[in-house]
């Protein structure tokens, strides 16, 4: 049996991105140059957005998106506890209060209800997490926005590639943050990208993206002057011209990419359908899933054994299994700061105790998914009987 570790998520980097970064290198752009445009036109273009404004990570994508939203001090935003902490802290980031709601059991997506529910007076937007890479109920989160007057933000870095009723994920709400970390759908390194319809909200990105500054290096040098203004407070979020070259490169290949994703995953619901406490979460049919993430659930009754007994043995094994993610406001910052606590998301809360998140990337061979249904299986039958 070969041992070799298989990580939960893997970049998957060619000769092709290679030739890419190194042409970016020999050129005279190595940031804020043409591939930044050409790389965020791209990107709108998949995405069936207007406009992309490209940015340093994904969490400064959701920063931005606040900035860009007018959130400050004493505004609420509501996010589902079930997401990585970036998902709140750009609340925090611009002075706000991100407030937990909980998720479906199915799916682990956001619950409508549960929004609806911690809507307040102070209430300015929603974040939709697409958490797995499965798109979010978009129409009826769209619904209660609208009904609320609220902004519908999503936090997409899961479900690149996804879409819901036939709409691409990007085209969902009024801005969505992408990550382009290692592990997700495509990578720069480090990277992230906004995308929206609106060309002021896009306006507004690109200029708080570049320290506040209304024009950036190359259009002053294009214009042969060097006078500038700082209209607001901004950040250095930029994403360079040879992280723009690997994402250009990395972009054509993301439809095979999901494809290749949603194949191990289908081969992972045949093989566990039938086994008793292990359960994989639901896919609705209006949407295609990008796969990010492949979780099941753990029954600990059944298994005789809990999650945390299950992913050292799978570890030890080599498979490389993950937990996504602690309850965001169970970290000792939101309690701290905002006084959260245990119970406050019961559905969250459940799911934490038993969700295991199995290794998925494209690059993933057959026999590399094969050994991890292997192991899984066994961990069910050794413990069943
Ligand atoms: C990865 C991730 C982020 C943050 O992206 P970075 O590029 O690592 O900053 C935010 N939200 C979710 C749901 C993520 O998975």
């Amino acid at each position: 049996m070969s041992s070799t570790p298989i990580p939960y998520g893997r970049q998957w980097i060619d000769e092709e991105d290679v030739a890419a970064v190194v042409a970016a290198l020999r050129s005279d752009w190595l940031t804020t140059g043409p591939r930044v445009a050409e790389f965020e036109q791209a990107f709108a273009r998949f995405t069936g957005s207007a406009e992309a404004v490209a940015v340093s990570s994904g969490t400064a994508a959701l920063h931005g998106i606040m900035y860009a939203a007018g959130i400050g001090a004493g505004d609420e935003v509501i996010v589902p506890a079930m997401t990585f902490a970036a998902s709140a802290n750009c609340v925090v980031y611009q002075g706000g209060k991100p407030v937990f709601a909980d998720v479906k059991p199915d799916t682990l997506l956001l619950d409508p209800d549960s929004v609806i529910s911690k809507i307040t007076a102070r209430t300015r937007a929603i974040v939709a997490v697409d958490y797995a890479g499965h798109p979010c109920d978009y129409d009826a989160l769209r619904q209660i926005a609208t009904d609320r007057n609220l902004l519908l933000v999503a936090d997409a870095c899961h479900s690149l590639g996804g879409s819901y009723k036939g709409r691409p994920v990007g085209s969902l709400a009024a801005m969505s943050a992408f990550s382009l970390h290692p592990v997700k759908p495509i990578t720069t390194g480090e990277g992230g990208m906004i995308t929206t319809d609106d060309p002021e909200l896009a306006r507004r990105l690109r200029t708080f993206r570049n320290h506040g500054i209304t024009t950036d290096h190359r259009q002053r040098e294009q214009q042969g002057s060097w006078f500038y203004e700082m209209t607001e407070l901004g950040y250095n979020y930029r994403l360079t011209d040879l992280q723009c070259a690997l994402g250009l490169s990395q972009l054509v290949k993301l439809p095979a990419w999901v494809e290749r994703r949603q194949a191990i995953a289908a081969r992972y619901s045949a093989a566990f359908s039938g086994l008793d406490g292990i359960s994989s979460l639901t896919t609705h049919p209006q949407v295609s899933h990008a796969c990010h993430l492949y979780v099941v659930r753990l029954d600990k009754q059944i298994l005789g054994m809990n999650r945390s007994t299950a992913f050292a043995q799978l570890r030890e094994q080599g498979i490389l299994v993950n937990v996504h993610y602690v309850p965001v406001y169970l970290h000792p910052f939101y309690r701290r700061q905002f006084g959260t606590r245990q119970g406050q998301c019961p559905v969250v809360e459940e799911a934490y105790e038993q969700v295991l998140s199995l290794p998925v990337f494209p690059h993933m061979s057959d026999s590399e998914a094969s050994r991890v249904i292997d192991a899984v299986k066994l961990l069910v039958e050794v413990s069943v009987q």
